[in-house]
């Protein structure tokens, strides 16, 4: 897959022509209102700069996961409102992205107007890339931009096969997310770190197996640090751990040593006997858990070993918080080791690159996401791209350009 030649839409004379444009609005709405708007905020300035250049916008999504047919309750309609009042302009709604009812509507659309057709998944055709439904999709654009990284996981019509019928360019936000990550994958300043967490190792392990033959040390927290830790004859008491899962985490601190990556395991722990919020909790060395209690967030001394670590290094790739973050107070972890890598970055010491849905609302809710380099609203796509395997969506914008 050659990256360095994907065709940017930028490059491309898009006057009076009908461009569509591949976006992700699968944004949490409740009761009809957008909850978090920062997907719609960062399509913002692509979908203005079309515009300017006077073209005629045709947006398409998914969103959710409908499970036969149109289903009200997922109309892409409020999405496209709130579009709207990010834009500052009209929006057009069409309630179908395909046939009569989309094509002339998209025919109609003025230079500098937009349209966004409804939910792509109201059709089954779009998830199984049915080459009829990439046609009918391909009969409301002239050229096609794919601006949705979070989506090209996915081998679907408005994803793959829509480029093999149309003139197919690389939307502003799709270059942005594949230059962030191929800055500390591909060409990073070493050493590079890579802090992994999350709730279970099992959906993590190509992540980690790829990972360490990448960087320089590698970070685990999270429920997940618990196999690991199990794996070297700790007892973690009754902490979240999958001890089927002991062997894999052996094999991978082999791996790790023998390719000379440093694993960096959590060394104390904040413990309670139940999974609650306000839970009485207490701080004790990994190699002291109770049998009656488990671990729900990296303690003091963990954190103040693991920023040691990103002092010494150069780039960090960041997916998953050290604890069960969401419920207080076992997210202090996360975020003290968070605003350590934002104090890093905004003194130009490190480049830090973070992806991942828990991720994003770890960052945000210690209030630094603005400040990490990169911070990519890509969750599953993130993951496959951290695995090292090639995403078809990406794939398929490379292969157009070949
Ligand atoms: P993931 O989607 O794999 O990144 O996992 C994120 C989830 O892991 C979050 O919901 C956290 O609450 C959870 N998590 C992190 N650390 C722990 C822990 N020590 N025990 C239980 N859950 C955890």
């Amino acid at each position: 897959m050659d990256l360095d030649h994907l065709k940017p839409i930028a490059d491309v004379d898009v006057a009076n022509k009908r461009v569509l444009v591949r976006a992700d609005l699968n944004v949490p709405v409740k009761d009809g209102t957008v909850t978090d708007a920062t997907r719609l905020t960062r399509l913002v300035p692509g979908l203005e700069d079309l515009c300017a250049r006077g073209a005629r916008v045709v947006v398409i999504s998914h969103f959710g996961r409908p499970k036969a047919g149109p289903d009200p309750a997922l109309s892409l309609h409020p999405v496209a409102a709130k579009l709207g009042d990010l834009l500052g302009r009209p929006i057009q709604f069409v309630p179908d992205c395909i046939g009569q009812t989309a094509e002339s509507a998209v025919n109609a659309l003025g230079p500098g107007e937009i349209a966004v057709l409804e939910n792509l998944r109201f059709h089954k055709g779009e998830e199984k890339n049915d080459p009829d439904f990439a046609a009918a999709l391909a009969r409301c654009g002239d050229l096609y931009v794919n601006d949705a990284f979070s989506a090209a996981h996915r081998a679907h019509a408005s994803t793959e096969g829509v480029t093999h019928l149309l003139p197919s360019y690389a939307g502003p936000l799709m270059l942005e997310e594949i230059e962030a990550l191929r800055r500390v994958l591909e060409k990073p300043q070493r050493p590079t770190a890579a802090l992994i967490g999350g709730a279970k190792v099992s959906s993590k392990i190509p992540v980690l197996e790829h990972l360490i033959a990448k960087v320089d040390k590698l970070l685990i927290g999270g429920g997940m640090a618990n196999t690991f830790l199990l794996s070297h004859g700790v007892d973690v008491g009754k902490s979240l751990a999958e001890p089927d899962l002991v062997g894999t985490a052996r094999e991978i601190m082999t791996a790790a040593k023998q390719r000379g990556c440093a694993v960096v395991l959590p060394v104390d722990a904040v413990i309670a006997r139940d999974f609650r919020a306000g839970e009485a909790h207490a701080v004790v060395p990994t190699l002291a858990v109770p049998s009656d209690a488990m671990i729900l967030d990296v303690g003091p001394k963990s954190i103040t070993h693991m920023s040691e670590v990103l002092k010494e290094c150069k780039t960090l790739l960041w997916n998953g918080p050290l604890g069960a973050f969401e419920v207080p107070p076992f997210g202090e972890g996360t975020f003290a080791l968070a605003r350590e890598a934002a104090r890093l970055t905004k003194a130009g010491k490190l480049v830090t690159v973070a992806g991942g849905g828990d991720t994003v609302a770890a960052l945000n809710a210690a209030g630094v996401a603005g400040d990490f380099t990169y911070v990519s609203t890509a969750g599953g796509a993130f993951l496959e791209w951290l695995e090292g395997r090639e995403l078809p969506g990406v794939a398929a914008l490379a292969r157009a350009n070949a």
